[in-house]
């Protein structure tokens, strides 16, 4: 075993992580820890744009920025943390334009900018041109120009290290410490993939920046690797996961595979339609059709699945209309998108249109922070020196639905606020005492895989979880479907005590940390689908069958579930509430 001290330890490095580290490393001593090379993290898979109220192309300002992300978050949004991001929007995107991010242009040579789903002027008149964008690869120029001025600021990369615990001076997970005591941060234990040696980073500050949990699904736009490690990892330790039952399934997946093809598609013009050739969008939502926000739209797909008017042999898809517009514009606007159509489904989108249908895409919920990326382990105490930014967080400003390019954004403002944030607090706070053998949960859970005798395979319990999840806990839910997701996991949370490894080399043993993250997975289904049996009203991506309508009276709040010890053994979820917080906008009916 090995220790390491620094006084902020980022784990993550994807846009969040990246985007702390240039913060944090000029103010403190900091490393970034990360399972993936730097540039193969997700953010670099993302493709529309990122927004902000810059109007360069259109009037808008920053104030109908929030108020579209309050109302696409079906006003499960934190409004003050919403403020803060529509406001630092507009200098978190001339921050990377002077870091020299290639911006797709106007020919005034300003950043472009164009529409995405629930963006509109002067609440909710029209759509309007918000999202910043390179081409469809914008994600991939942020992470390249974030990664480019890390190493320009020699930040250390712990590449290939599997962050496997959090150390706190305190045990939460009996909810035995009482409200008001100070609890820490000391650090964290990873794992290092060449080698099988594990490492303990004695740190005053931990930014969490791990990203999303969409493989807790089968049909998923996510990578293999986004397996909620943060917040599986914070929610083992007894602090609270927060509205992790709103999940957002975008509308445009590759039929049948789940690739997304971006929003950004119908923001240059592209057009849904079912197996009538009808524009099915206008009867949803006559304002904005096919740019409404994204759990109406693939609500509005998968009903017409249902009743019939889906496309193909088996009539399980729509389709996605591009061939009204010019091959050059697709050529310069969608070249990426549209290249995956023709490896994928052999589809070519100048003449023929693209099978799509919803695929699991974004975790709304999350750890609960505060506007500076602290940490909460119930709804008023915060974990001192733990921060979270990014997907893994709930800040909350995407509350019960995201609005394309809010996330670009989120990673850019929220990892922002965490560097700055934790290096003040490393600066400040005295170094806290590691626990007695730091590592020792770790290693056991490690030797117990590798020495365990054959038993269930990690492919199976995987596969088994990925499928019910698919089938009971995705757009459409009932209490039904839900119980049969619960019975389901449950059972498939036993069967994860008793799977093996067939590699029980140290070496790369990738075999061996797909297991730890299949445990990662089981926990985090059991936590959407617990929230999901609670939440009896429908309210962005979360739409339960049986309960129709949104009910302020009842569910107006966030969900916080805690893991807690089960009085017949294992653990059981617990669930409690936090408040919304209000400004400016009070709940109203949400049309588009
Ligand atoms: C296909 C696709 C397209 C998208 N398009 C857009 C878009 O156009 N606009 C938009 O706003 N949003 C988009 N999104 C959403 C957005 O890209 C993500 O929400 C965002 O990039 C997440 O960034 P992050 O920094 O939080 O996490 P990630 O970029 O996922 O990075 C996570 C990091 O954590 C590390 N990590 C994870 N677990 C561990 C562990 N146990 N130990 C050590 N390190 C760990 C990984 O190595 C990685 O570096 C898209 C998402 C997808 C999947």
């Amino acid at each position: 075993m090995q220790t390491h001290q620094y006084d902020v330890v980022i784990v993550g490095a994807g846009g969040a992580g990246m985007r702390a580290a240039l913060e944090s490393s000029t103010r403190a001593r900091t490393a970034v820890l990360t399972k993936l090379y730097p540039t193969r993290s997700h953010t670099g898979a993302a493709q529309g744009g990122m927004c902000a109220a810059l109007a360069n192309v259109e009037e808008d300002n920053w104030e109908w920025h929030t108020f579209d992300t309050v109302k696409g978050g079906d006003y499960l949004v934190d409004q003050d943390a919403a403020e803060v991001m529509a406001k630092e929007a507009i200098d978190a995107v001339i921050d990377l334009e002077r870091m020299g991010l290639p911006f797709n242009r106007t020919p005034e040579g300003r950043i472009d900018q164009r529409r995405f789903g629930g963006h509109t002027r002067n609440h909710g008149e029209a759509a309007v041109r918000r999202s910043c964008y390179a081409a469809d690869r914008t994600g991939h120029m942020i992470l390249q120009t974030l990664y480019q001025q890390c190493v320009k600021q020699d930040v250390a990369f712990f590449n290939e290290f599997y962050v496997l615990d959090v150390l706190l001076t305190h045990d939460l997970t009996s909810g035995e410490v009482a409200d008001g005591e100070q609890v820490q941060v000391s650090g964290v234990v990873a794992y290092e993939l060449a080698t099988g040696e594990i490492h303990v980073f004695r740190a005053k500050s931990v930014v969490f920046a791990t990203g999303g949990a969409g493989k807790i699904y089968k049909t998923t736009s996510n990578a293999h690797t986004l397996t909620g490690d943060g917040m599986a990892l914070a929610l083992r330790r007894g602090i609270p996961l927060e509205d992790m039952e709103f999940f957002q399934f975008h509308p445009t997946g590759l039929a049948g595979l789940g690739i997304l093809l971006s929003e950004a598609a119908r923001g240059e013009g592209g057009i849904l339609r079912n197996s009538d050739g009808e524009r099915f969008m206008e009867r949803y939502a006559p304002t904005i059709k096919d740019l409404a926000p994204r759990d109406m739209v693939a609500r509005a797909m998968a009903n017409e699945v249902r009743e019939g008017r889906g496309c193909g042999p088996d009539k399980d898809y729509v389709l996605l209309d591009l061939t009204h517009l010019e091959p050059a514009h697709i050529d310069a606007k969608l070249p990426d998108i549209t290249e995956f159509a023709r490896t994928y489904l052999g589809v070519e989108p100048y003449t023929e249109p693209v099978p799509v249908y919803p695929t699991a895409h974004y975790a709304m919920g999350g750890i609960p922070t505060t506007i500076d990326a602290e940490v909460l382990r119930n709804n008023t105490d915060v974990v001192g020196g733990l921060f979270a930014a990014g997907e893994v967080a709930c800040v909350s400003v995407h509350g019960a639905n995201r609005l394309g390019t809010n996330s670009l954004l989120d990673i850019n403002v929220f990892g922002k606020r965490a560097g700055i944030a934790a290096a003040r607090y490393a600066t400040e706070a005295p170094w806290v005492d590691l626990p007695e053998d730091p590592a020792g949960p770790v290693v056991g859970e490690i030797e117990r895989l590798r020495d365990q005798a054959a038993g269930e395979r990690v492919a199976d319990v995987r596969r088994e979880l990925q499928e019910t999840m698919d089938a009971n806990a995705q757009v459409f839910r009932t209490a039904d479907s839900l119980t049969q997701a619960m019975d389901d996991v449950t059972s498939l949370k036993k069967r994860f005590a008793a799977v093996s490894v067939q590699d029980k080399g140290r070496r790369f043993n990738t075999d061996l940390l797909e297991a730890v993250e299949l445990g990662f997975l089981v926990d985090l289904a059991e936590v959407v689908v617990a929230g999901a049996l609670a939440r009896e009203e429908s309210r962005g991506g979360h739409f339960r069958e049986d309960f129709p309508t949104r009910d302020d009276e009842k569910f107006l709040h966030h969900t916080m579930a805690y893991q807690r010890p089960a009085a017949t053994g294992g653990t059981e979820i617990v669930l409690d509430h936090k408040p919304v917080t209000m400004t400016r906008y009070q709940p109203m009916e949400r049309k588009y």
